[in-house]
């Protein structure tokens, strides 16, 4: 793993360690008070067997927008992506080739102050660890409208990649998984009207095959990376795209119409989650069968292709490490 160490007001001794347990004190801040955030990526072999990396500057300058919002120190651009290259390119040998697989690249950074007072740590680590994960082809889920529980609203940290937007969300996910389904979809925090985003991906709407809508960024989802990757590709095809506001009402009235055509969540993980069903008020409204998603299926194969260096990489998202 890479590691570098915030004190005295700068990043210091930068290095790349054997993966282990780290020492920590019982006062460490970040676990009281959740100056904790992170990032997830992944490198691939392209077709000539060398390491490359998806857009990587993107979850450099996303960690950082993170690090603001959370009263964290941002970390200079090239050091991050300099321990990126250095550790893909050692640990090379651990990317998988099988379809689907690739190594997971989990950078975070937290507080370390042992100090009990409420207020910004003044020391901070930054790690990247590196794990192989196999291909990921989730079945199609079943996700239900939150209308209880809030992740995000104006002016919290909806947007950061942050420790505490997860932990918030593991009671209200466990509480759907008991009802019988998989996620939840997280709506406004004012009336319950809008869509948000579902678990860790982004939220994609499909009418007629044709218009794609997607909530907008207003502060309170994530800005994904897999999101906008979606946007820039469906967009070169010849979709209509259009970022805003999606009300829940809107959803199911074309989702009843049959217009509704295809709806997805998007992450780095999975590329793209085909929603199998949408529960709201304990109504389960059914869309198309899956496997013939025209949009979902084919966004899914043109992301994975570029990846991998398979298809042409006309947008210069790829990164390869010599
Ligand atoms: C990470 C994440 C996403 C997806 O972002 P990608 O950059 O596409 O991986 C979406 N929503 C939430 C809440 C996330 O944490």
């Amino acid at each position: 793993m890479f590691r570098v160490d915030y004190f005295d007001g700068s990043w210091q001794n930068p290095s790349i360690i054997p993966y282990g347990p780290i020492e920590i004190s019982p006062s460490l801040s970040a676990l009281h008070y959740g100056q904790s955030i992170f990032e997830g990526m992944k490198a691939f072999k392209n077709q000539d067997g060398a390491p490359q990396l998806f857009r990587p500057i993107d979850n450099i300058k996303r960690l950082n927008i993170s690090a603001i919002r959370m009263g964290m120190p941002q970390i200079p651009e090239e050091l991050f992506l300099d321990g990126l290259n250095q550790l893909v390119s050692l640990d090379r040998d651990w990317i998988p080739t099988k379809a689907g697989s690739a190594l997971y690249l989990r950078p975070f950074m937290f507080a370390t102050d042992d100090f009990v007072g409420v207020r910004p740590s003044i020391n901070y680590s930054f790690i990247i660890f590196c794990c192989p994960v196999n291909s990921y082809y989730p079945q199609p889920i079943k996700v239900r409208v939150e209308k209880k529980y809030v992740r995000a609203s104006t002016g919290m940290a909806g947007f950061a990649k942050a420790a505490g937007n997860y932990g918030i969300s593991m009671l209200p996910t466990s509480e759907a998984k008991k009802d019988g389904y998989d996620q939840i979809i997280w709506t406004d925090g004012k009336n319950h009207n809008f869509v948000e985003e579902s678990g860790t991906t982004n939220l994609f709407f499909v009418m007629n095959d044709k218009l794609v809508l997607t909530p907008k960024l207003d502060g309170n989802i994530l800005d994904g990376i897999t999101r906008d990757s979606c946007i820039k590709l469906l967009k070169a095809e010849g979709y209509e795209v259009e970022e805003r506001n999606i009300s829940i009402d809107e959803v199911i009235e074309s989702a009843k119409s049959g217009s509704l055509t295809d709806v997805f969540g998007t992450g780095t993980a999975a590329i793209i989650a085909k929603i199998a069903a949408i529960g709201l008020d304990g109504i389960d409204y059914e869309l198309p069968n899956p496997e013939k998603r025209k949009v979902s299926n084919w966004l899914y194969k043109t992301i994975y292709d570029i990846q991998t260096g398979k298809a042409k990489d006309t947008f210069n998202w790829v990164k390869v490490i010599s």
